[in-house]
């Protein structure tokens, strides 16, 4: 059996899309660009829209995965590297090295799920630092992906976990600011060397 020319050049096409921002999931001995932790100011504003979505804010992403990899992280924001951009890398399947990450461009919340759950959250910029938070199970976003094509996507899970925990850092909250246990945050942020005057409660 044969492909047909046509169905070759669209798989062709799509696995370019695809290829264009993977990056290799491996750790650097110095990754591009560095990551701020809690205390920061550059964690604590609110990023700006990308206006076109071009070469550069590929390259943007792919130093943002390749520090990401090296942290060992499933996601990062754009204002953690102290980029106030609305750009967001993921990807929860580091095992695979040919599974493409998720680039999130302009990410906005559509809906959220009417159910909450409860997950254990840790943060690239809180290193060391993981606490239950409530959220939505479920979340619906738009945004552009890395070729500024519009999309939507339903997420729950890791997954939607994730989504919504990097959307927040785009409005310079973090997840420490939405722990319920304030005995638990005081201890762990002690443990960990962080001051816990860093945290700006949020109430929901
Ligand atoms: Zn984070």
């Amino acid at each position: 059996m044969v492909l047909s020319r046509s169905f070759a050049q669209l798989a062709r096409k799509s696995g370019q899309a695809k290829a264009s921002i993977l990056v290799a999931k491996e750790p650097l001995d110095s990754p591009p660009l560095e990551i701020h932790t809690l205390g920061h100011n550059e964690l604590r504003k609110s990023a700006q829209r990308v206006s076109k979505v071009d070469e550069s804010v590929r390259e943007v992403a792919r130093d943002m995965l390749r520090s990401m990899y090296t942290a060992k992280g499933i996601g990062l924001a754009a204002p953690q590297v102290g980029i106030q951009k609305k750009l967001l890398v993921i990807d929860i399947d580091h095992e695979t090295p040919s599974t493409p990450p998720i680039v999130l461009i302009n990410p906005e919340i559509i809906t959220f799920g009417a159910t909450v759950e409860t997950y254990e959250e840790g943060c690239l910029s809180i290193p060391g630092v993981y606490l239950d938070v409530i959220r939505p199970s479920t979340v619906k976003i738009s945004f552009r992906d890395e070729m500024g094509r519009p999309r939507k996507m339903n997420a729950d899970g890791l997954l939607g976990r994730v989504i919504q925990h990097e959307l927040d850092h785009l409005n310079g909250v973090l997840f420490v600011d939405r722990v319920t246990d304030k005995e638990g945050l005081t201890k762990e942020l002690d443990d960990h060397g962080f001051n816990k005057d860093d945290v700006s409660p949020v109430m929901s």
